[in-house]
């Protein structure tokens, strides 16, 4: 362990000594690009003419008169290239990796929305890729193997463990002990060994920067309150860290699943469950039981389903610098339906529990505040679980008649 990347008390290094220099050589080539003008000059050039930086502010004026609270902004991460706010680490890292001189990436993925962005930077970098995903996430998330596939990316199914997403982290970090010398591991959210959650926070900071801009020339001030969910907890670092010293609240939502009391769920923070442990290279708090076997998670968004959350998010919420909220699978696909009949936006389910504690708590402010959400992603990737939940009927007809069509 290095004594390094230290949040409070969490956060750390806790990987194998082969990793250790590894992860040492990533810190230096970090720290070497984070303040250089031509590397971020080039990294903006790239997100500007291959993504859709900077992404809009949307007024959702719809919205704001529904609900009769405060004024609602969404920030559209949504629109960057792959559909969500997972490009703006990724293309960082490809930089990193042009710089270090290697050649290989490789990556986990659990519903393949990292794997996707992941395969997409491959391509355009022209590296070679590999992602590791778990066998059931494998049946589950065929569109995002087909087009990870497309993109020339070898994807390596996981039997280990139950096939999921923590046990294709485990995979991944297997690979990179062996292959570290050409190959960089693009780890998809703040969590992980240091330097991986600064590095993932800064990459992604880009997004509250932007926020902060256009209120100040929308608004004339910063919001009350912005609203972010929380996986891993990239996209939500990225909109806080431009805030942190500033007198406006910082809300964090993660996935109840089916209610706390079922054990369905991914609230590490808001309901008390998750505990501080060491597991998959760092300190934070993990969903475990006492003995520290990790636990099954469950959402209804496939990218808020994990059982660790970034210890720099964590130290926030610890210190009160950061509120966090559960928002149950109930609420968020409501949140889904009013905002695609009010604003004409499909957010991504992970997205929708921002919008669904927004919602919730629009009656304590007034017409005098304002607030931002953000729209991490676009929903139209959930197609198959948004149609389950609404059982459209004529939906279910044409999944049964493709079937049909297979089998004759
Ligand atoms: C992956 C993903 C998330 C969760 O990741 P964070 O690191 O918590 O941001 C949220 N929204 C979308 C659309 C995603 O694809």
């Amino acid at each position: 362990m290095n004594g390094q990347g230290y949040h409070g008390d969490l956060g750390g290094c806790f990987v194998p000594e082969i990793l250790v220099t590894v992860l040492n050589e990533l810190t230096d080539a970090f720290e070497s690009v984070k303040n250089n003008a031509a590397f971020l000059k080039t990294y903006d050039d790239i997100m500007s003419t291959y993504s859709c930086r900077p992404t809009p502010l949307t007024y959702a004026g719809n919205l704001t008169e529904y609900l009769g609270g405060p004024r609602i902004y969404i920030k559209r991460e949504d629109l960057n290239h792959s559909g969500a706010h997972k490009l703006n680490n990724v293309i960082g890292q490809g930089m990193l990796v042009q710089h270090m001189g290697k050649t290989r990436v490789i990556a986990e993925t659990g519903a393949g929305q990292h794997g996707v962005a992941v395969a997409t930077m491959a391509a355009k970098f022209q590296l070679e890729c590999t992602i590791y995903m778990g066998e059931v996430d494998i049946r589950r998330q065929r569109p995002n193997v087909f087009w990870m596939e497309q993109l020339g990316a070898e994807v390596v199914p996981v039997k280990e463990g139950s096939g999921t997403l923590k046990d294709a982290i485990n995979a991944a970090l297997r690979d990179w002990s062996g292959s570290a010398s050409h190959t960089h591991y693009v780890l998809g959210t703040a969590c992980g060994p240091h330097p991986f959650p600064e590095m993932v926070m800064f990459f992604q900071s880009t997004i509250g920067r932007e926020v902060r801009e256009k209120m100040l020339i929308q608004e004339k001030r910063l919001p009350r309150r912005i609203y972010a969910c929380a996986g891993g907890g990239s996209n939500a670092l990225g909109a806080f860290g431009a805030f942190l010293e500033d007198d406006v609240e910082l809300v964090a939502v993660e996935a109840g699943g089916l209610g706390k009391q079922t054990q369905k769920h991914a609230s590490r923070l808001a309901w008390g469950v998750g505990s501080v442990g060491v597991a998959q290279g760092y300190k934070s708090y993990f969903l475990q039981n006492p003995d520290g076997q990790m636990r099954l998670t469950h959402s209804v968004a496939a990218g808020l389903d994990y059982i660790g959350i970034s210890p720099i998010l964590a130290s926030l919420w610890e210190s009160g610098r950061v509120r966090c909220e559960a928002a149950t699978d109930e609420d968020v696909v409501a949140a889904f339906r009013l905002t695609a009949k009010k604003e004409g936006l499909l957010p991504a389910l992970e997205s929708s529990h921002a919008f669904a504690q927004a919602f919730q708590e629009a009656s304590e402010l007034g017409p005098d505040d304002s607030i931002v959400i953000i729209m991490s992603g676009r929903g139209d990737k959930d197609i198959f679980t948004v149609a389950d939940a609404l059982e459209d009927a004529e939906w279910k007809r044409f999944i049964i008649d493709r079937g049909d069509s297979y089998r004759a």
